[in-house]
Order: structure tokens, then sequence, then C-alpha cells
């Protein structure tokens, strides 16, 4: 058997060079490639020789994988060389004042995230870390971390896109909220996480099937509702550069006991009336709560000992509130004219 061995041996050596990575795979590696046929072959060997067949052929399997592996990178590495294209006329990550003179380039940043910078830096200046979220995530961060098990019918509450490998394009922010709360642990933990959120709906001046939510939370001992309210409100009087009124209506969302819906005087009317609020002088602006106690213990934060809460807010919707934008698909159809006049 030993004398099998060294003949496949020296067919793998000539192999290593003809064959690409995947086929490697396939011939030795696959359920009836050469070397999973030797692995079965085991029980028949005298037992006197077993243990060194079985060591020889282990290290022969071990070094084939690591040789296919580094020819997969290198296949890899050579696919992303000729996808380099060196007729580019500039590296666009370049400084600005080394680009060619050329091109008049107008570029600039985006709306939502010259907003998004403002608000971050609010957030940074109270102590809060950054965390970005993902753009594709899986069931347990999007559902189950967050307190909706199963078949929780609260899940159909947020309908988004699902990949055919069972992945999620998540519908919050909060995806982010079991990630943070390991990542920063132990408390006290302070973390704003914002990201693109998708939802599969139809579109009206004030829904989009994409757009930025700004989620936050804040996890200590003896955390409590009065340090939210107090964390919101003058986040919220920062950005919208103004004194506001807020009213705390009850909510429901699975990962937050009590929930809470934010709600401000218009920072426009003075209460008043107006377009902006619907005329009724208040806008019902985001969603907010004390974290769960299961939501803590699915981050690995004993509830008995600290308590946190967590808010969410729609950058699009807050931008418009706050530029006036009647319409906020105008945000993301990209019309520059109305793009530079903002
Ligand atoms: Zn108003």
């Amino acid at each position: 058997m030993i004398n099998t061995l060294d003949n496949i041996k020296n067919t793998l050596l000539e192999d290593l060079n003809l064959l690409t990575a995947q086929e490697l795979k396939q011939k030795y590696l696959s359920k009836d490639g050469v070397i999973t046929e030797l692995f079965k072959g085991i029980k028949d060997i005298d037992a006197s020789q077993k243990k060194e067949y079985g060591e020889q052929l282990n290290s022969l399997k071990r070094d084939l994988e690591e040789k296919i592996s580094q020819k997969a990178n290198i296949n890899i590495n050579e696919k992303s060389l000729v996808n380099i294209d060196p007729t580019a006329p500039f590296d666009i990550n370049s400084r600005k004042d080394k680009r060619p003179h050329i091109l008049d380039l107008k570029g600039s940043s985006h709306p939502l995230m010259q907003e998004l910078e403002i608000i971050l830096d609010i957030f940074q200046r109270m102590g809060f870390d950054i965390l970005e979220s993902r753009q594709l995530d899986d069931d347990f961060h999007m559902f189950e971390s967050l307190n909706f098990p199963k078949g929780h019918p609260a899940r159909d509450m947020y309908d988004t896109f699902w990949t055919d490998e069972n992945l999620v394009l998540p519908a919050h922010t909060s995806t982010m909220q079991n990630r943070a709360l390991r990542r920063f642990a132990p408390p006290p933990i302070r973390v704003v996480l914002p990201g693109r959120c998708f939802r599969n709906e139809a579109t009206d001046a004030s829904h989009e099937h994409t757009f930025y939510q700004i989620e936050g939370i804040y996890v200590d001992e003896g955390i409590s509702i009065g340090n939210m309210q107090a964390t919101i409100k003058e986040y919220l009087e920062q950005y919208l550069e103004t004194d506001l009124e807020i009213k705390m209506q009850p909510a429901f969302f699975p990962f937050t006991e009590p929930d809470i819906e934010f709600v401000i005087s218009c920072p426009f009317c003075n209460k008043k009336g107006c377009s902006t609020c619907a005329y009724s002088g208040w806008i019902e602006l985001m969603g907010c709560g004390m974290i769960h106690p299961n939501v803590l213990l699915s981050g690995g934060i004993d509830p008995q000992k600290y308590s946190g809460f967590a808010w969410g807010v729609g950058l699009d919707r807050l931008v418009a509130i706050k530029r006036g934008i009647n319409d906020i698909r105008k945000l993301r159809d990209g019309d520059i004219n109305f793009l530079r006049a903002l």
C-alpha cells in the first residue's frame, strides 16, 4: 500500500503543474476522488501497517490542500491584475491637487453623506464610538438576536430582500446591536451605528426601498429612560439647531421594552402647523426604547447588572426635514441640479 502512495505522489506532482485548483480538488479530494478512495481503503490494511499508512495519507492530504489553496490564491491575484485598466487617466483615490488639470472635476460628497458627517460628529463629541452596518447580513443579526424568534409575527413588519443563500439585506441598522454589544463590552458601551437599509415596499414621498438609518445604543449600570430622553433631545437640538419640545408615545418593537415613539415639536412653525408637520405642530420622528433583556443576554451582557437604551432614525427623513425637501426620493434619483442646490 505504501508503494501505491508513492505512485500517487508522483502523478500528483505532475498534476500540480497541469491542473487548476478546482480540477485538483475534483480529482483528488471529491467524494470519489483518489485520496478519498485511499482513506476508504484503510480498513482493509494489515494492522501492523495501518498507523504508518494513515499518517502518510493524512500528511499527503494536508500538503495537497495547502498546494490547492496556494494555487487558488495565485489565480485570484492573476485575475485581479488583469482587471486593472492601465489606461485609466488617474487614480480616483489620489489627492485632488495631484490630479491632472485637464479634467475639470466638480465632484463633491452627497448631501446625505455631508449630513451624516455632522451627526456622527455630534455623537463623537458626546463620547460615542462608531460602527458602520453591513449591507448583507444573516437571520441571526436581522431577527433572532433582537428577540424575534422564528415564526414571530413581528418579522412581517420588516419585509425586505433575501438572497438565494438565505442572506438578508438589512431592513434596519439594529442588525449591528449584537455585534456592538460584544465588540465594545464591558459597559459602558456607547456606539452609534450608521448604515444603509432596504425595504421591499412601494415608494412614495416619505418612503424609499433604500435609505440610511442611524442607530445608537448606550449600555451601562443604572441607565434609565431619563438618560435616553436627554441624549436624543440633545442630539436633535444640536442637529436641527433649535430648541425642541418633546413627547414620548407608546410604540411597538420586539427589541425594546418599553417601546417609545419620539415626537418633537415642529422646528419650522413653533407648533402652529405647516406642511412639514402635516399641520399638527408635531413630528413623529423616530423609534427608541430600553433595550430588551433578551437582546442584552444574546449580546453577552447581564441584564441584572446593566440596562441600556437604543434608538433608530431615518437619515433621509431627518435630512428632508432639516433641508425642507418634500419628496425623499429626490435624494437618490441623481438629479445633479437638485443635489447642487441643496
Ligand atoms: Zn410645522
